[in-house]
């Protein structure tokens, strides 16, 4: 192991790694994030990075949280900024870690200009995003043959805090087949009630996938008509990924940790719609 590490590039003193730690379990670290982690002098950190992870940080590693956490005052994104070339100016080898991938609803494409802008070296390594990893632990596929040939992933948050203005809901729900949500469990109710005055069906699959690649996994299957009132009777907490769509479906034949756990998985596809053409009729009606 240490042999292919050191075959990696090697952090230099004053360039920042931006790096995604991806969602939860720390065996879904990139081998680059997992030598960062070992190199750095400074580790600045978000609150979805686990404790599991910052603790493979080098011994001398200073870790410095820069995350929202809970009601807290979160940090402002140009403190962090700033921060960062402050540190990269003091000769520092500095790992910024981010929950999944640093480029996906992470702001990462805002440090990096940043970066840019005061001529500090950088390199970003991708981590596996929440709407990736989270839903192969899940057991429900991106994408499958029977469903669906296309995937949108959004955000329930918009850049000014509400849900994003530049979603033409209509369109989304005629032609994307299965839509991932992040940052979305607050807003479920608003977004369900967009799904479905744009058409999709009551009884369309959700799954609602919390902590996810963590031990503390919790995933509810619920649909666009029950899903709001499912999350609060559930009790499910952030934080959480929202899939519609048919492939949730597919989790009765692929829940592999349950499976580990004693569940019986069923491989029958048969009560699966394809959904490309469900919309595509819809459109026509
Ligand atoms: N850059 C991250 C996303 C940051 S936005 C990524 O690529 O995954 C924060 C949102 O990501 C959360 O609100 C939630 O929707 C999702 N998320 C991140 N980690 C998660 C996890 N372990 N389980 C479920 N959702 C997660």
């Amino acid at each position: 192991m240490n042999e292919i590490l050191d075959g990696l590039p090697n952090m230099i003193a004053g360039q920042v790694w931006l790096a995604g730690a991806g969602p939860g379990d720390p065996g879904l670290l990139s081998l680059l994030t997992l030598k960062g982690l070992r190199q750095a002098d400074v580790v600045v950190y978000d609150a979805l990075v686990t404790p599991e992870i910052l603790n493979m940080a080098g011994e001398g590693a200073r870790l410095d949280f820069a995350g929202k956490r809970g009601g807290l005052p979160s940090h402002r994104q140009q403190d962090i900024s700033e921060h960062l070339v402050r540190l990269a100016r003091e000769g520092k080898k500095i790992l910024r870690l981010k929950g999944g991938d640093p480029l996906v609803f992470g702001r990462g494409g805002e440090e990096a200009r940043h970066l840019v802008e005061n001529e500090i070296p950088f390199r970003i390594i991708p981590g596996i995003t929440a709407g990736v990893g989270g839903l192969a632990y899940a057991g429900i596929p991106l994408t499958d043959r029977h469903t669906n040939s296309a995937v949108t992933f959004l955000t329930g948050h918009g850049a000014d805090g509400g849900l994003a203005k530049d979603i033409d809901w209509e369109a989304l729900a005629k032609s994307s087949p299965v839509v991932v949500i992040y940052m979305a469990l607050s807003r479920i109710e608003l977004i369900a009630e967009k799904f479905l005055s744009s058409g999709r069906p009551a009884d369309e699959p959700v799954a609602i996938i919390s902590k996810a690649t963590t031990p503390e996994q919790k995933v509810v299957v619920t649909t666009l008509a029950k899903c709001a009132e499912d999350v609060k009777r559930e009790h499910i907490q952030a934080p959480a990924m929202i899939v519609v769509g048919e492939v949730v479906r597919l989790r009765e034949g692929l829940d592999w940790l349950g499976a580990l756990a004693g569940r019986k998985l069923s491989a029958d596809v048969s009560g699966i719609r394809p959904q490309g053409s469900r919309l595509l009729k819809r459109r026509d009606a």
